[in-house]
């Protein structure tokens, strides 16, 4: 059988392996952070006629510069934004690599602050940019301080702040991403894929675009929007920039389906969006439970918890998995993540997982000899489970 490396393949990708979230049909998938509550169904009509209308002319190649759409994301915006300033692509992974295909490539280099969002080092090595991780503050936080003296020291052509950070839920502040925008010469990412979980009242960083055009905030329409199906992320910046993206993109790289649907589901984003509050209300019971548990949940402004206080967490993983609940290993020691599911989900989560908790672990030995369920042969991870992997 032919492998990779009897291909003729780039000398920079050879051993590399590919995002790897483990795809499974399981009852309660809460391993990649999508909304796990399903679109309204008076909403799904109306993106249905929509997308309908739009098959009648699927002979003609798309609107190229998907000028409804990104009116119709400056409006959701708000922020002074205008169509100018809005890019879109088939997810924000997408945006991302338009930015990296544009400002990154061979010779230059991104840098990121470790553990944050798998997908940049995967996108930094197809794009063959350099990807640099510096390390982040204790309890994964990211002061104004560690990320400039970062930037001083590596002088990246792009930085990449995830806001909050995937895996680990941190919230950033502004004075960090204001900070970095003011110490780097180069494009200044803020990933804010999680935005609309964030504590009400908490600043975007749509906030800072005025007079700093090398400053770019992405959103996506997977999580908060429940839209993951549909491949929509887009991006504010200053025109300039998003100009420099249309050098990149392949032509009607936006189908007009996925244009149709992503303009259905703007026009009712009050609907879309009506399950975060009860999202971020789960996500608190989470981080409530798991610490009255023993465990140590890390703060989180997103619709995920990252906790510690895991002994065996590949061993948790795989017993939590035999009882039909997907949760994500990372390679973080000690350590695992869920996102926030509906509460029924939530609750499967949150029984299972007691059976491990560090604060039941005496009960337990007492009465069942052991803590662990089934399926916990301590087998040694694989070398994709054991790589971090957000
Ligand atoms: C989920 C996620 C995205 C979204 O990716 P899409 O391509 O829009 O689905 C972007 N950034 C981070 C940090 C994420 O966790």
């Amino acid at each position: 059988m032919t492998s990779l490396d009897d291909l003729p393949i780039r000398d920079d990708l050879r051993g590399r392996t590919p995002y790897g979230a483990p795809q499974k049909a399981v009852p309660v998938a809460l391993n990649v952070n999508e909304n796990t509550h399903p679109i309204p169904e008076a909403v799904a009509h109306d993106i249905v006629a929509r997308v309908a209308a739009s098959i009648l002319t699927l002979n003609r190649y798309p609107d190229r510069e998907f000028t409804a759409l990104r009116e119709a994301f400056a409006a959701y915006l708000g922020h002074g934004l205008g169509a100018a300033n809005i890019w879109a692509a088939n997810g924000s992974n997408e945006v991302l690599q338009h930015l990296l295909q544009a400002f990154g490539g061979p010779g230059r280099s991104a840098l990121g602050f470790a553990p944050t969002y798998s997908m940049y080092a995967l996108l930094a090595a197809g794009t063959g940019t350099e990807w640099i991780a510096a390390a982040r503050d204790d309890d994964f936080e990211l002061s104004p301080e560690t990320a400039v003296a970062a930037v001083r020291e590596h002088d990246p052509d792009l930085v990449l702040l995830c806001a909050p950070n995937n895996p680990t839920g941190t919230p950033l502040d502004l004075d960090t991403i204001r900070a970095v925008a003011d110490a780097a010469r180069g494009i200044v990412i803020v990933d804010e894929a999680y935005f609309e979980f964030a504590d009400p009242g908490t600043p975007s960083a749509l906030a800072l675009l005025e007079g700093r055009p090398r400053l770019v905030v992405s959103r996506t329409m997977s999580k908060a929007f429940a839209f993951a199906g549909a491949r929509v992320g887009y991006l504010a910046g200053d025109p300039a920039t998003i100009d420099a993206l249309r050098l990149v993109r392949l032509p009607y790289h936006l189908s007009a389906l996925t244009q149709a649907a992503a303009l259905g589901a703007l026009a009712h984003s009050g609907e879309m969006l009506a399950m975060v509050d009860e999202i971020r209300g789960q996500r608190e019971r989470i981080v409530v439970d798991l610490a009255r548990l023993g465990f140590a949940p890390h703060r989180s402004g997103s619709n995920f918890v990252l906790f510690g206080g895991v002994d065996d967490p590949h061993a948790v993983f795989e017993a939590l998995l035999a009882r039909g609940i997907l949760i994500r290993e990372l390679g973080i020691p000690g350590h695992l993540r869920v996102t926030a599911g509906t509460e029924a989900e939530t609750t499967a989560f949150l029984e299972a997982i007691a059976v491990f908790a560090p604060n039941a672990e005496r009960e337990h030995t007492r009465d069942h000899e052991q803590t662990s369920g089934p399926g916990t042969d301590g087998g040694a991870p694989t070398s994709t489970e054991n790589r971090i992997d957000a």
